[in-house]
């Protein structure tokens, strides 16, 4: 059993259509797979559709949130949200918030490196980004890549779109703790994604983890590309504590990262844990 619960798609910042992500995943010799693009469903019934035999996806998101970060601040975290109901009005309503949001915020990021003189436009940028796509970062990675400023979405980020850069803007302000009932109420399960992938930007405390357990956070990835042995170690021991799912998922975004599916994985009782305790949506096989 090969099991990879975060993947992004074309319908947010990954390369692959989510036909091509079903199909890579089955080569890749995956049992289950679930779709996490940031913000957006809308890559679900292609992948129910393209689905090959022997393969189960599970049906989700990934959302940006503002968390308090446990020592008197705030800072943004991601929160995986499984097999909840798409069509949950509240879920419909905050989703399309959330890209426009998202659309806005990347335009202010290129009219802020426009106007330090990088041959990039807001307008040109969100043209390149499908209405039917969540936009992010990557993307504007990729205008920097075609303007021949860089030469990797890597490069990019390391110089200039990373958390601690000097044209980062949040793309989220919803509270995490919001999130989390939204997407129980619609009939899904929420995991703390990536939550002590410190060099990507700041993180949340243990005792942050453990008060979003008590409103609701069913668990916490811990086996992720961004997690040090370290990190990996201390989410453990504190899922452990708590009683939370623990999963391991590769955050894989087709050739905008170089990370492969089912680099990390989840262990089968995990991922029916998490079946078990959802309502929304089912898994589906193929
Ligand atoms: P955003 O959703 O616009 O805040 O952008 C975050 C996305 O950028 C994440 O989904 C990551 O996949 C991607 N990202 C963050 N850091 C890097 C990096 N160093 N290289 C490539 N992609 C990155
Ligand atoms: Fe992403
Ligand atoms: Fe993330
Ligand atoms: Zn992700």
């Amino acid at each position: 059993m090969t099991i990879d619960l975060h993947t992004h798609s074309t319908a947010s910042d990954g390369t692959d259509t989510p036909a091509q992500l079903v199909a890579n995943a089955a080569a890749a010799g995956l049992t289950a797979l679930a779709i996490t693009d940031h913000d957006t469903t809308a890559g679900w019934d292609e992948a129910v559709s393209a689905l090959p035999p022997g393969l189960r996806l599970v049906r989700g998101t990934e959302l940006s949130c503002v968390s308090p970060d446990g020592r008197g601040g705030h800072c943004t975290v991601h929160l995986l949200a499984y097999l909840f109901d798409p069509e949950s009005e509240v879920v419909v309503r905050e989703y399309a918030r959330a890209r426009a949001e998202r659309r806005e915020r990347l335009a202010r990021i290129a009219d802020l490196m426009a106007t330090d003189g990088f041959p990039i436009s807001a307008a040109s940028l969100l043209e390149s980004v499908p209405e039917t796509a969540t936009a992010g970062r990557p993307h504007l990675a990729m205008a920097l890549m075609r303007a021949g400023v860089v030469s990797s979405v890597d490069e990019a980020f390391a110089r200039f779109l990373n958390d601690r850069g000097r044209y980062y803007l949040p793309s989220s302000r919803t509270p995490i703790e919001e999130s989390i009932e939204m997407i129980e109420r619609a009939g899904g399960v929420t995991v703390l994604a990536h939550a002590f992938a410190v060099h990507r930007g700041p993180t949340v405390t243990g005792e942050v983890v453990k008060e979003l357990a008590g409103v609701g956070l069913s668990g916490v990835e811990v086996d992720h590309p961004d997690h040090d042995d370290d990190a990996r170690k201390r989410l453990r021991v504190l899922a452990d504590e708590l009683g939370l799912i623990t999963t391991g998922s590769s955050d894989y975004h087709g050739t905008n990262k170089v990370i492969r599916l089912g680099q990390e994985t989840t262990r089968p009782e995990m991922l029916a844990e998490i079946a078990r305790r959802a309502t929304g949506v089912p898994v589906v096989s193929g």
